[in-house]
Protein backbone atom coordinates (compact mmCIF):
# COMPACT_ATOMS: atom_id res chain seq x y z
CA UNK A 1 0.00 0.00 0.00
CA UNK A 2 1.71 3.53 -1.00
CA UNK A 3 1.21 6.61 1.20
CA UNK A 4 -1.11 9.27 -0.18
CA UNK A 5 1.53 12.08 -1.09
CA UNK A 6 0.56 15.26 0.54
CA UNK A 7 0.03 18.62 -1.50
CA UNK A 8 3.30 20.86 -1.82
CA UNK A 9 3.06 23.70 0.58
CA UNK A 10 5.85 26.24 -0.36
CA UNK A 11 7.54 27.63 2.91
CA UNK A 12 10.15 30.22 4.01
CA UNK A 13 13.31 28.01 4.15
CA UNK A 14 14.18 27.31 7.85
CA UNK A 15 16.38 29.24 9.68
CA UNK A 16 18.88 26.62 11.20
CA UNK A 17 19.30 27.35 15.15
CA UNK A 18 23.38 27.12 15.89
CA UNK A 19 24.00 24.41 17.57
CA UNK A 20 24.45 24.83 21.62
CA UNK A 21 28.07 23.82 21.80
CA UNK A 22 28.67 21.48 24.42
CA UNK A 23 31.65 22.23 26.71
CA UNK A 24 33.56 18.92 27.31
CA UNK A 25 32.74 16.99 30.25
CA UNK A 26 35.38 16.93 32.97
CA UNK A 27 35.90 14.31 35.37
CA UNK A 28 36.94 15.74 39.17
CA UNK A 29 36.78 13.50 42.48
CA UNK A 30 35.95 15.65 45.54
CA UNK A 31 38.75 15.81 47.53
CA UNK A 32 37.63 17.82 50.96
CA UNK A 33 33.91 18.17 52.57
CA UNK A 34 33.29 21.01 55.07
CA UNK A 35 30.21 21.14 56.94
CA UNK A 36 29.14 24.73 56.47
CA UNK A 37 26.20 24.41 58.61
CA UNK A 38 23.71 21.80 59.52
CA UNK A 39 22.09 22.05 56.07
CA UNK A 40 25.13 23.28 53.94
CA UNK A 41 28.31 21.40 52.44
CA UNK A 42 31.34 22.94 50.78
CA UNK A 43 32.55 20.02 48.50
CA UNK A 44 35.92 20.70 46.40
CA UNK A 45 36.13 18.99 43.25
CA UNK A 46 39.75 18.57 41.96
CA UNK A 47 40.94 17.50 38.79
CA UNK A 48 43.64 17.36 35.78
CA UNK A 49 40.44 17.56 33.40
CA UNK A 50 39.72 21.18 35.19
CA UNK A 51 42.81 22.46 32.93
CA UNK A 52 41.58 25.53 31.48
CA UNK A 53 38.49 25.98 33.43
CA UNK A 54 37.56 29.23 34.04
CA UNK A 55 35.10 32.01 35.27
CA UNK A 56 35.01 35.28 34.53
CA UNK A 57 31.82 36.52 36.34
CA UNK A 58 30.17 36.24 39.48
CA UNK A 59 26.76 34.08 39.93
CA UNK A 60 27.82 31.69 36.81
CA UNK A 61 26.96 28.37 36.52
CA UNK A 62 27.83 24.74 35.63
CA UNK A 63 26.32 21.21 35.26
CA UNK A 64 27.16 18.63 37.77
CA UNK A 65 26.30 15.39 36.45
CA UNK A 66 26.21 12.44 39.60
CA UNK A 67 26.20 8.25 39.88
CA UNK A 68 22.98 6.86 39.49
CA UNK A 69 21.72 4.10 42.11
CA UNK A 70 24.20 1.69 41.86
CA UNK A 71 26.96 3.51 39.88
CA UNK A 72 30.29 4.47 41.89
CA UNK A 73 30.70 6.91 39.35
CA UNK A 74 28.80 8.66 36.36
CA UNK A 75 28.79 7.51 32.72
CA UNK A 76 31.33 10.12 30.82
CA UNK A 77 28.80 12.18 28.90
CA UNK A 78 29.14 11.93 24.68
CA UNK A 79 29.21 14.74 22.78
CA UNK A 80 26.45 14.09 20.72
CA UNK A 81 24.65 11.56 23.20
CA UNK A 82 21.35 12.24 25.41
CA UNK A 83 21.59 14.32 28.43
CA UNK A 84 22.53 12.72 31.85
CA UNK A 85 19.73 12.33 33.47
CA UNK A 86 20.91 13.09 37.23
CA UNK A 87 22.38 16.49 35.93
CA UNK A 88 22.00 19.73 38.07
CA UNK A 89 23.06 22.97 37.85
CA UNK A 90 25.81 24.32 40.84
CA UNK A 91 27.77 27.81 40.85
CA UNK A 92 31.24 27.70 40.94
CA UNK A 93 32.01 29.44 44.29
CA UNK A 94 35.86 29.18 44.73
CA UNK A 95 38.28 28.18 41.17
CA UNK A 96 41.21 27.92 42.11
CA UNK A 97 42.91 27.71 38.46
CA UNK A 98 47.02 26.69 39.62
CA UNK A 99 45.76 24.03 42.02
CA UNK A 100 42.94 22.64 39.75
CA UNK A 101 40.38 22.79 42.35
CA UNK A 102 36.68 24.43 42.55
CA UNK A 103 34.28 24.71 45.63
CA UNK A 104 30.81 23.66 45.25
CA UNK A 105 27.92 24.74 47.83
CA UNK A 106 25.03 22.47 47.91
CA UNK A 107 21.97 22.99 50.20
CA UNK A 108 21.38 19.59 51.56
CA UNK A 109 17.20 19.94 50.75
CA UNK A 110 16.37 16.64 51.22
CA UNK A 111 15.29 14.29 48.17
CA UNK A 112 17.04 14.94 44.19
CA UNK A 113 20.35 13.27 42.86
CA UNK A 114 22.07 16.26 43.92
CA UNK A 115 20.72 16.73 47.50
CA UNK A 116 20.91 13.29 48.13
CA UNK A 117 24.32 12.77 46.72
CA UNK A 118 26.13 15.96 48.96
CA UNK A 119 24.59 14.17 51.55
CA UNK A 120 26.51 10.91 51.40
CA UNK A 121 29.37 12.93 50.23
CA UNK A 122 33.09 11.16 50.82
CA UNK A 123 36.44 12.27 49.51
CA UNK A 124 37.63 10.21 46.50
CA UNK A 125 34.07 10.37 44.96
CA UNK A 126 33.45 11.27 41.59
CA UNK A 127 31.78 13.38 39.47
CA UNK A 128 31.52 15.07 35.65
CA UNK A 129 31.17 18.90 35.55
CA UNK A 130 30.39 21.18 32.45
CA UNK A 131 30.74 24.13 31.95
CA UNK A 132 30.59 27.25 32.74
CA UNK A 133 28.02 29.50 31.65
CA UNK A 134 27.30 32.98 31.82
CA UNK A 135 26.65 34.64 34.62
CA UNK A 136 25.67 38.27 36.29
CA UNK A 137 27.53 41.16 34.52
CA UNK A 138 28.11 43.34 37.92
CA UNK A 139 27.32 47.29 37.49
CA UNK A 140 30.60 48.20 38.67
CA UNK A 141 29.70 51.90 38.67
CA UNK A 142 26.81 51.24 40.95
CA UNK A 143 27.14 52.33 44.51
CA UNK A 144 24.20 49.94 45.72
CA UNK A 145 23.81 46.48 45.35
CA UNK A 146 20.78 44.53 46.60
CA UNK A 147 20.79 40.73 47.01
CA UNK A 148 17.98 39.12 47.99
CA UNK A 149 17.17 35.25 47.87
CA UNK A 150 17.29 32.17 49.57
CA UNK A 151 19.97 29.58 50.48
CA UNK A 152 20.26 27.78 47.04
CA UNK A 153 22.06 31.38 46.11
CA UNK A 154 24.10 32.08 48.80
CA UNK A 155 27.04 30.82 46.89
CA UNK A 156 26.01 33.40 43.79
CA UNK A 157 25.87 35.84 46.11
CA UNK A 158 28.97 35.10 47.67
CA UNK A 159 30.61 35.36 44.44
CA UNK A 160 29.30 38.85 43.86
CA UNK A 161 30.36 39.98 47.27
CA UNK A 162 33.81 38.95 46.25
CA UNK A 163 33.72 40.91 43.30
CA UNK A 164 32.68 43.85 44.25
CA UNK A 165 34.92 46.53 45.49
CA UNK A 166 35.49 48.46 48.72
CA UNK A 167 33.87 51.92 47.16
CA UNK A 168 30.39 49.78 46.49
CA UNK A 169 27.15 49.00 49.22
CA UNK A 170 25.55 45.82 49.41
CA UNK A 171 22.03 45.34 51.44
CA UNK A 172 21.57 41.30 51.58
CA UNK A 173 18.55 39.87 52.39
CA UNK A 174 19.19 35.38 52.57
CA UNK A 175 16.52 33.19 53.64
CA UNK A 176 17.32 29.61 55.02
CA UNK A 177 15.70 26.59 56.12
CA UNK A 178 16.59 27.19 59.85
CA UNK A 179 18.71 29.72 62.27
CA UNK A 180 21.31 27.44 62.20
CA UNK A 181 21.95 28.00 58.83
CA UNK A 182 23.37 31.70 59.33
CA UNK A 183 27.31 32.35 59.34
CA UNK A 184 29.33 35.45 58.48
CA UNK A 185 29.83 36.52 54.97
CA UNK A 186 32.93 38.60 53.78
CA UNK A 187 33.21 41.57 51.33
CA UNK A 188 35.81 44.20 50.45
CA UNK A 189 32.21 46.13 49.91
CA UNK A 190 30.06 47.51 52.94
CA UNK A 191 27.70 44.72 53.62
CA UNK A 192 24.75 44.99 55.79
CA UNK A 193 23.07 40.77 56.01
CA UNK A 194 19.77 40.36 57.08
CA UNK A 195 18.53 36.63 57.19
CA UNK A 196 14.93 35.24 57.86
CA UNK A 197 13.68 32.16 58.38
CA UNK A 198 11.55 29.99 55.93
CA UNK A 199 10.94 27.36 58.33
CA UNK A 200 10.67 23.47 56.71
CA UNK A 201 7.91 24.01 55.24
CA UNK A 202 9.17 24.65 51.78
CA UNK A 203 5.54 26.10 50.44
CA UNK A 204 6.35 28.91 52.42
CA UNK A 205 9.70 29.51 49.78
CA UNK A 206 9.87 33.48 49.77
CA UNK A 207 7.24 34.34 52.08
CA UNK A 208 9.65 35.64 54.97
CA UNK A 209 11.50 37.45 52.29
CA UNK A 210 8.57 38.80 50.78
CA UNK A 211 7.73 40.15 54.68
CA UNK A 212 11.32 41.11 55.46
CA UNK A 213 11.40 43.42 51.87
CA UNK A 214 8.04 45.58 52.70
CA UNK A 215 9.65 46.40 56.23
CA UNK A 216 12.50 47.83 54.61
CA UNK A 217 10.64 49.78 52.05
CA UNK A 218 12.38 51.05 48.96
CA UNK A 219 16.19 50.42 48.13
CA UNK A 220 18.01 53.36 47.22
CA UNK A 221 16.60 54.11 43.27
CA UNK A 222 20.06 53.61 41.98
CA UNK A 223 20.36 50.00 43.09
CA UNK A 224 21.11 47.15 41.17
CA UNK A 225 19.20 44.43 42.34
CA UNK A 226 19.98 40.35 41.97
CA UNK A 227 17.11 38.50 42.94
CA UNK A 228 17.70 34.20 42.79
CA UNK A 229 15.33 32.20 44.68
CA UNK A 230 11.90 29.65 44.48
CA UNK A 231 10.64 30.18 40.85
CA UNK A 232 7.33 31.52 41.77
CA UNK A 233 8.75 33.49 45.09
CA UNK A 234 11.44 35.41 42.65
CA UNK A 235 8.49 36.29 40.49
CA UNK A 236 6.28 37.48 43.62
CA UNK A 237 9.32 39.50 44.56
CA UNK A 238 9.75 41.14 41.49
CA UNK A 239 6.49 42.33 41.46
CA UNK A 240 6.68 43.30 45.24
CA UNK A 241 9.47 45.48 43.92
CA UNK A 242 7.74 46.95 40.91
CA UNK A 243 4.55 47.41 42.04
CA UNK A 244 4.82 48.33 45.73
CA UNK A 245 8.40 49.97 46.30
CA UNK A 246 8.43 51.49 43.38
CA UNK A 247 11.91 49.60 41.38
CA UNK A 248 12.35 50.10 37.67
CA UNK A 249 12.29 46.29 35.94
CA UNK A 250 15.44 47.44 34.56
CA UNK A 251 17.59 47.37 37.62
CA UNK A 252 16.39 43.71 38.01
CA UNK A 253 17.89 40.46 37.21
CA UNK A 254 15.38 37.76 38.68
CA UNK A 255 16.62 33.85 38.07
CA UNK A 256 14.49 30.95 39.67
CA UNK A 257 16.95 28.98 40.74
CA UNK A 258 14.58 25.93 41.72
CA UNK A 259 10.62 25.35 41.33
CA UNK A 260 8.91 23.75 44.10
CA UNK A 261 7.48 20.36 43.54
CA UNK A 262 9.86 20.38 40.11
CA UNK A 263 12.82 18.28 39.50
CA UNK A 264 15.62 19.58 37.49
CA UNK A 265 13.97 23.49 37.02
CA UNK A 266 15.59 24.42 33.71
CA UNK A 267 18.86 27.39 34.69
CA UNK A 268 17.25 30.00 32.29
CA UNK A 269 14.30 30.94 34.33
CA UNK A 270 14.43 34.40 34.51
CA UNK A 271 11.04 35.56 35.46
CA UNK A 272 10.88 38.50 33.08
CA UNK A 273 7.16 38.00 32.46
CA UNK A 274 6.22 39.18 35.76
C1 LIG B 1 22.21 29.19 37.96
C2 LIG B 1 21.93 28.28 39.15
C3 LIG B 1 22.91 28.09 40.11
C4 LIG B 1 22.65 27.27 41.24
N1 LIG B 1 23.61 27.13 42.20
C5 LIG B 1 23.37 26.35 43.29
C6 LIG B 1 24.38 26.16 44.28
O1 LIG B 1 25.51 26.62 44.16
N2 LIG B 1 24.05 25.42 45.38
C7 LIG B 1 22.81 24.84 45.54
O2 LIG B 1 22.58 24.17 46.56
N3 LIG B 1 21.84 24.98 44.58
C8 LIG B 1 22.11 25.71 43.47
N4 LIG B 1 21.15 25.85 42.49
C9 LIG B 1 19.86 25.16 42.70
C10 LIG B 1 19.93 23.68 42.28
O3 LIG B 1 20.23 23.59 40.89
C11 LIG B 1 18.54 23.06 42.55
O4 LIG B 1 18.24 23.14 43.90
C12 LIG B 1 18.45 21.62 42.05
O5 LIG B 1 17.07 21.32 41.86
C13 LIG B 1 19.02 20.60 43.01
O6 LIG B 1 18.91 19.31 42.42
P1 LIG B 1 18.40 18.03 43.23
O7 LIG B 1 18.82 16.87 42.41
O8 LIG B 1 18.90 18.11 44.64
O9 LIG B 1 16.83 18.19 43.26
P2 LIG B 1 15.77 17.96 42.04
O10 LIG B 1 15.80 16.54 41.60
O11 LIG B 1 16.00 18.98 40.98
O12 LIG B 1 14.39 18.29 42.78
C14 LIG B 1 13.78 17.37 43.68
C15 LIG B 1 12.79 18.09 44.59
O13 LIG B 1 13.51 18.97 45.46
C16 LIG B 1 12.98 20.30 45.41
N5 LIG B 1 14.12 21.23 45.54
C17 LIG B 1 15.12 21.43 44.66
N6 LIG B 1 15.98 22.34 45.12
C18 LIG B 1 15.52 22.74 46.32
C19 LIG B 1 16.00 23.68 47.29
N7 LIG B 1 17.13 24.38 47.13
N8 LIG B 1 15.27 23.84 48.43
C20 LIG B 1 14.12 23.14 48.63
N9 LIG B 1 13.63 22.24 47.75
C21 LIG B 1 14.32 22.03 46.60
C22 LIG B 1 12.28 20.40 44.05
O14 LIG B 1 11.20 21.33 44.12
C23 LIG B 1 11.79 18.97 43.83
O15 LIG B 1 10.54 18.80 44.43
C24 LIG B 1 21.39 26.64 41.37
C25 LIG B 1 20.43 26.80 40.35
C26 LIG B 1 20.69 27.61 39.26
C27 LIG B 1 19.65 27.77 38.19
Amino acid sequence: MTTPSLPEVSSPPAVEAAPRKRRPPRRVEVTRVQVLSPLMRRITLHGSELQGFEVNDPASYMKLIFPEPGQTEPDRPLPDGPRAKSMRTYTPLAVRPEALEVDVDFVLHGDGPASTWAAQVEVGQVLFLMGPGPGYKLALDAQQHVLIGDDSALPAFETILAALPATASIRLLMEVADAAEERALHSPAALATQWVVRGADNTQAGTALEAALRLAGPPAAEARIYLACEAAAMRRLRLLLINELGVDRARIVGRGYWKLGTVNHPDHDYGDEA
